[in-house]
């Protein structure tokens, strides 16, 4: 079974997200779990969480279909300590919230070295990151996400993300996350059936199938290899269809959310319409 939908808003409440991935016949949605672009925002109260909890339950939303964003000031990787120890209490915080939702896993970028600190070391923090969240936390994974490599940014290869992988002591709660549009930006052309399957023979060799947690589903407004991030609809940009045809007929997908965040949200229902027939 395919687990579809979209990144959608909270706006008025997190208990919103589950109606507004019913709204546009999603059975998978993401979702921030707190204002993105603030450091401290205050707890949830006990009627927000029974609120999601009863539209989740309601609406027939498993956590598997469910693949909550974490903030965007968030760095696991900072070279300062004064960010590095903001970035994690941040980040415990959103897992937190995620176990208090009854959610099984959140998603990630990975980090930043920001020119002042190797790549190596900056995964190495990272990891060290994960390890910290994962002792205060239970039955949350954390799932990494491919970058598009863009900036200062870590986390765009399979052997990045291995190298974390490899530097977590609970490996029953790290995953993945592929980005369609990451990946090919950082250099795994999806777009032709030999470009497909080579990228994703090297995700199981490197990392294994096993630590897939959730995929991103969006096109691509710049070019392959361009290592900029820039999202499109699906079709309008240059990975076109065939990767997410071929994807919606692999079984490698099945049961875990399968997520779009492309900018035209007036069509995600058509797109997620498009997507379910491919899947046939
Ligand atoms: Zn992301
Ligand atoms: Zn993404």
């Amino acid at each position: 079974m395919k687990f579809i939908g979209a990144h959608v808003t909270t706006e008025g409440g997190v208990e919103n997200a589950p109606l507004n991935a019913h709204k546009i016949g999603a059975n998978a949605f993401a979702l921030f779990l707190k204002n993105q672009r603030q450091w401290v925002v205050k707890p949830y109260t006990a009627k927000t969480i029974d609120a999601f909890r009863k539209n989740l339950d309601d609406l027939g939303f498993k956590p598997e279909q469910v693949l909550p964003h974490d903030g965007y000031l968030i760095n696991l990787g900072s070279p300062d300590p004064e960010m590095l120890e903001k970035s994690r209490a941040a980040f415990l915080d959103e897992m937190q919230r995620a176990e208090q939702l009854g959610l099984d896993r959140l998603n990630f970028h990975p980090g930043s070295h920001l020119k002042k600190i190797s790549e190596e070391e900056c995964l190495q923090v990272i990891a060290e990151s994960i390890n910290i969240t994962l002792d205060k936390t239970k039955g949350v994974t954390a799932v990494l996400e491919i970058t598009a490599g863009q900036g200062t940014n870590v986390g765009y290869s399979f052997e990045h993300l291995r190298y974390i992988i490899d530097r977590v002591e609970d490996k029953s709660r790290i995953g993945v996350c592929i980005d369609t549009a990451h990946s090919y930006s950082a250099g795994y052309d999806l777009r032709t059936p030999e470009g497909f399957d080579k990228t994703l023979k090297a995700f199981d060799e490197i990392i294994g199938f096993g630590y897939l947690r959730g995929m991103h589903l969006n096109d691509s407004k710049k070019e392959f290899g361009s290592r900029v991030d820039r999202h499109e609809s699906l079709g309008n940009g240059t990975l076109g269809w065939n990767p997410f045809r071929r994807m919606m007929q692999d079984s490698r997908f099945d049961q875990m959310p399968l997520i779009l965040e492309t900018p035209n949200q007036d069509i995600w229902a058509a797109e997620i319409a498009a997507l379910r027939e491919m899947a046939g």
